[in-house]
């Protein structure tokens, strides 16, 4: 028996697939463009809802609206998971000025990130000094900072092709920047925005104090791109340059909200578990359409897919719409926290969290044995201009399920422009392409139906 198992193990991996999946990808394919509800999902989510930020009214609507789509699909089950999340309202919009000299003054975009203390009613003018960036922030010198804002100037890297990397250089300004400036005597911090290109929107996003007791923290914003060129040009022409900025935001205590989750439960390995997710919240500026309504969507059309396919999966497939990742990650730790204690066997699982972009292909947190499977499954993409399988992480919401077992894995999207509206006022719905949001989610649906019908090579994943 284990000889046969070996035998039919070795030939799947030689071969990889067969003709029945490509014919039951190209189903996939087609359902999600021709008569797919992602689309129309979204356009609720967007519209109808709106911004979803942790413990908002929104947040809970649209708990209520996609419970209510999953319960239409005619799953195995659906539930909610009850978990506590952080509150932060931004309050009124933000002002902010330069001052040149004693009368002249230029207005700038700004917004407060998440999580930021306000400034005072009155708000808050102070000389500014420009800093580009974190590493250059820790060299300084109290004397040359205290009593003033720090500028923090650092942009993305535009010499990146993978745009997610540029973000990850240079968003530590914004997540610790005030932090840092603190030790410094610094009384508040602006950040520029996280965006590639030139443009007016301000970007807002977490930031964190640490420690720092209540009495003791700083407001931080972000600023426009072409606000902080500006800036730094007359900061570089002119030493009389002040800056004012007013903002309201406040923390409040926790609320209860929920991650949202349907089921299709396995066939013949029911309690092994596979997870496709997105996160429902989202920051307030904007719809969060393309952060993250878009893989919210996709992952709840990978379980209308399989439905309609007819495949009864072997494994226990779980769409998961995680609550609170922008500021605090609760829904995901939630997830696994609850995973833990029930000793689910979670074998994979599955982020959309780029944008609903044209999908390329996927990012992999496995060892080589798995990693080689996956590849040997990579003509059945072809068709479909899915070609980057490539090593590294999942996503935020999933990754507190990390153990040596489980395959984690990340949609890659076509990132070039995700980062012009990431975070913004214009995260929006006509941002989002419909045939491009409805490839990814076909795209997705044929890995999971992929990895449910062969397994994975072997069980042990220790390496990754
Ligand atoms: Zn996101």
């Amino acid at each position: 028996m284990k000889k046969t198992l070996f035998f039919f193990t070795v030939l799947v991996s030689l071969v990889g697939y067969t003709q029945t999946d490509q014919e039951f990808i190209k189903k996939f394919y087609d359902s999600s463009l021709s008569n797919g509800k992602s689309y129309s999902w979204l356009d609720h989510i967007s519209n109808e809802i709106g911004g979803r930020l942790s413990g908002s009214e929104n947040a809970e609507k649209a708990v209520k609206y996609t419970k209510s789509e999953l319960d239409k699909l005619g799953l195995d089950k659906v539930w909610l998971q009850p978990v506590m999340v952080p509150k932060w309202v931004r309050g009124e919009k933000e002002t902010a000025y330069i001052q040149l000299g004693s009368n002249k003054k230029i207005e700038v975009n700004i917004c407060a990130l998440g999580g930021s203390v306000a400034t005072s009613a009155n708000g808050l003018k102070a000389s500014i000094i420009e800093v580009d960036g974190m590493e250059a922030l820790k060299i300084m010198k109290r004397d040359e900072v205290a009593g003033k804002i720090v500028f923090l100037n650092k942009p993305m890297d535009a010499t990146l092709i993978q745009t997610f990397r540029a973000y990850g250089g240079s968003v530590g300004q914004r997540v610790n920047g005030a932090a840092e400036a603190v030790k410094l005597g610094a009384v508040a911090v602006i950040v520029r925005s996280m965006n590639l290109r030139l443009d007016d929107y301000p970007h807002t996003g977490t930031m964190r104090y640490g420690d720092l007791p209540v009495e003791k923290r700083i407001p931080s914003a972000a600023i426009s791109t072409n606000d902080a060129e500006k800036l730094s040009k007359m900061l570089k022409e002119n030493k009389d340059v002040e800056f004012y900025f007013k903002q309201s935001c406040k923390q409040y205590d926790d609320v209860q909200s929920y991650n949202v989750i349907g089921e299709i439960t396995g066939s013949d390995f029911p309690d092994e578990y596979m997870v496709i997710g997105g996160h429902l919240d989202s920051w307030d500026l904007g719809d969060g359409s393309q952060d993250d309504g878009a893989g919210c969507v996709q992952s709840m059309e990978v379980l209308r897919l399989l439905k309609e396919s007819g495949i009864k999966p072997k494994h226990s497939i779980r769409a998961v719409l995680f609550m609170n990742e922008e500021n605090g990650l609760r829904g995901g730790k939630k997830y696994a926290e609850v995973a833990k204690q029930k000793k689910e066997n979670h074998i994979f699982a599955l982020e959309s969290d780029s944008g609903g972009f044209t999908p390329r292909g996927f990012s992999f947190s496995c060892n080589d044995v798995v990693f080689e499977q996956i590849l040997s499954w990579a003509p059945l993409f072809k068709p479909y201009l899915i070609h980057s399988f490539e090593r590294g992480g999942g996503g935020a919401d999933i990754g507190p399920l990390k153990n040596d077992k489980i395959v984690l894995a990340g949609l890659r999207v076509d990132s070039q422009r995700y980062f012009d509206f990431h975070h913004t006022a214009i995260d929006t719905f006509d941002a989002v392409n419909k045939r491009e949001l409805e490839l990814g989610a076909a795209t997705m649906t044929s890995l999971v139906y992929l990895i449910d019908k062969y397994g994975f090579d072997q069980n042990n994943n220790s390496s990754n």
